[in-house]
């Protein structure tokens, strides 16, 4: 591993002020992935600038009504939080559906969002990839991309995000707090991430130098009925091969309101617009949902080994909404 420098940042203004002072300086938030790219080589930052002391530890009531959650919450205590279970109940079944207990208590919601990919190529520095080095090439195209995405993707990159957490933020309509040099600003998770194009490598719109400060949850009723689901090889601590949040709110029989979301299949945590449009007003049957999953993925384009995810999410889709909706009727 590269040798690094280590500061502890005490306030907001100081640790961006350290990150300024130092073009090749990193965030340190939890550490479980930064760290796990640095000793295999691919993240190499002169200087680490830790946050976990800043007073961003916080989950409160907004003046609006919805949630603030601060960017070093961690993510055990994100999923615990009793306002989060009882609000946005999707969020914490995402959560806990995430990494291991002993990651998820070091982990925090800012490097939740900033994760990178897990594909292979990305994290093995003896492949062409042109995420970690631009312009070298994408060996998952030609190579292994089983579970490589299928919305979103162009030839230069097909790699999908990896969080559980941001899919259900997605579907919540979370906004991203930052700070800067020059002040402080907001994304909404929809804008926070940038198309993959032809410069894979620039995954977020966060101004350089900028600090994640927190995530905001506007109010939503719809999310008091939701669900997290996730498909995986193995029964626990894997990465998704599909996932889907959703909050459904049906009356006299047909879909009032509805939040889809899906992961594992794009660069960012996927709202499904196009499905949330073909629901609102139709009949909460399966056929309907299935007909809106279809609509969504009309889009998708697939590889030779991941063709299967479109039906995979067909039928996330299609079981997610139908317990939803039978929830509802009881
Ligand atoms: Fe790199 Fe993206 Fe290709 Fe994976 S899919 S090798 S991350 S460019």
């Amino acid at each position: 591993m590269r040798e690094f420098g280590y500061e502890r940042a005490h306030d907001v203004s100081g640790a961006v002020a350290l990150l300024g002072a130092d073009p090749d300086a990193r965030y340190l938030g939890g550490g479980t992935n930064l760290v796990d790219l640095m000793k295999a080589g691919v993240e190499t930052p002169g200087r680490l600038v830790d946050v976990r002391d800043l007073p961003l530890d916080r989950i409160e009531t907004a003046d609006d009504g919805g949630l603030r959650v601060g960017a070093t919450v961690t993510n055990s205590d994100l999923a615990a939080h009793p306002e989060v279970r009882r609000r946005y109940p999707a969020l914490t079944q995402a959560v806990l559906a995430g990494a291991s207990g002993q990651l998820r208590n070091m982990a925090t919601v800012g490097g939740n969002l900033l994760q990178r990919t897990r594909c292979g190529y990305f994290t093995d520095t003896a492949h062409a990839c042109n995420k970690r080095v631009p312009g070298s090439g994408c060996s998952a195209v030609a190579g292994e991309h089983r579970n490589h995405a299928i919305l979103g993707a162009t030839e230069h990159c097909v790699a999908v995000h990896p969080s559980d957490m941001g899919v259900a933020l997605a579907a919540f309509d979370a906004v991203v707090s930052y700070e800067t040099a020059d002040g402080p600003g907001a994304l909404a998770l929809g804008d926070f991430y940038r198309p993959v194009g032809d410069t894979p490598h620039l995954e977020t719109a966060l101004p350089s130098g900028a600090l994640i400060t927190g995530v905001t949850l506007p109010p939503a009723p719809v999310a008091a009925r939701s669900r997290y689901r996730k498909v995986r090889e193995r029964a626990s601590y894997a990465f998704a091969i599909g996932s889907v949040a959703a909050a459904l709110d049906v009356r006299d029989g047909a879909v009032h309101e509805v939040r889809l979301a899906f992961g594992a299949v794009a660069s960012r945590p996927w709202r499904a617009h196009a499905a949330e449009r073909a629901l609102t007003g139709a009949p909460a049957t399966a056929e309907a949902f299935a007909a809106a999953a279809d609509a969504e993925l009309a889009a998708a384009r697939t590889l030779p080994q991941n063709g299967y995810k479109v039906t995979l999410m067909r039928n996330l889709v299609v079981a997610t909404l139908t317990e939803l909706a039978e929830e509802a009727a009881r």
